[in-house]
């Protein structure tokens, strides 16, 4: 049996895919994630399935090639590093396209609107980030995250959680009373009757970010690759099918 385990490159080494596009990995499209990011990358029956993990399929199967995904440190997606080193060809982790990301890797056209959620306890009776300030409660988001950042350039010091699963955790267990998170996650977290009961969505925060997939700083054919198959999914119905698939209800008034 071929374990993929423990080996950066591949056992094959680079190759090149349909297009003259290169891979890391000869026959793969290898994606450095952050799991879990439900409904964007998740485990689900031993297998990392998601919005993302469906669009990138999409790349996948236009390059003739097989999507491999690889859980990696957050920090990773601001340097670029495991782009840099060849370990990954793209990232894909329900990331916001931002400017100081920019800097260290370039991003597929956007494929995503997402807004900033605060999630309470209900207890707390907190519905804001104003309340959490006026009643000084504790407030949790994910480490390097544009949650976290928002927070802060609102006056807080969010407790730093390492991952989604670890802020739920963290409300869970009362170590916050509020966290600031990308709303989708919020939307899937409270599709759970479980945590319906427990917590309660406060505001929606209208931060304008928008999701993109990133490469290493000039890999413009594989660029273009994931930009191709994003518009082919929009123009041919593929793009709102996998929304409804895995996000919900399609937004209102969406062109
Ligand atoms: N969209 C947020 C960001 O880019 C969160 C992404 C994530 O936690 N995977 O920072």
């Amino acid at each position: 049996m071929f374990l993929a385990v423990g080996c950066s490159s591949g056992e094959e080494g680079p190759g090149e895919a349909a297009g003259g596009v290169p891979v890391v990995e000869k026959g793969k499209l290898t994606v450095c994630t952050h799991l879990p990011y439900p409904p964007f990358q998740f485990e689900q029956g031993g297998k990392v399935v998601g919005f993302d993990v469906a669009l990138i399929d999409l790349v996948a199967k236009d390059l003739g090639v097989e999507q491999k995904v690889l859980d990696t440190p957050f920090e990773n997606f601001k340097t670029g590093a495991f782009l840099n080193s060849g370990k990954c060809d793209l990232a894909a982790a329900g990331m916001t396209i931002t400017d100081e990301r920019k800097k260290n890797v370039d991003f597929s056209v956007p494929y995503f609107d997402a807004t900033q959620a605060l999630l309470a306890t209900k207890k707390s009776g907190v519905k804001s980030l104003a309340d959490v300030k006026s009643t000084n409660k504790k407030l949790g988001a994910q480490a390097g995250t544009t949650g976290e950042s928002y927070a802060t350039s609102q006056g807080f010091d969010p407790v730093a959680f390492e991952s989604s699963d670890a802020v739920l955790n963290g409300l869970r267990t009362g170590q916050v009373d509020a966290v600031i998170i990308d709303y989708p996650v919020v939307q899937g977290w409270l599709k759970d009757k479980a945590n319906a009961a427990e917590f309660a969505l406060g505001e929606n925060i209208e931060t304008g970010e928008q999701y993109g997939f990133s490469v290493k700083k000039g890999n413009d054919k594989l660029r273009a690759a994931i930009d191709k198959a994003i518009e082919d999914a929009k123009a041919d119905g593929t793009y709102d099918k996998l929304y409804e698939q895995w996000i919900g209800p399609l937004p209102q008034g969406r062109s």
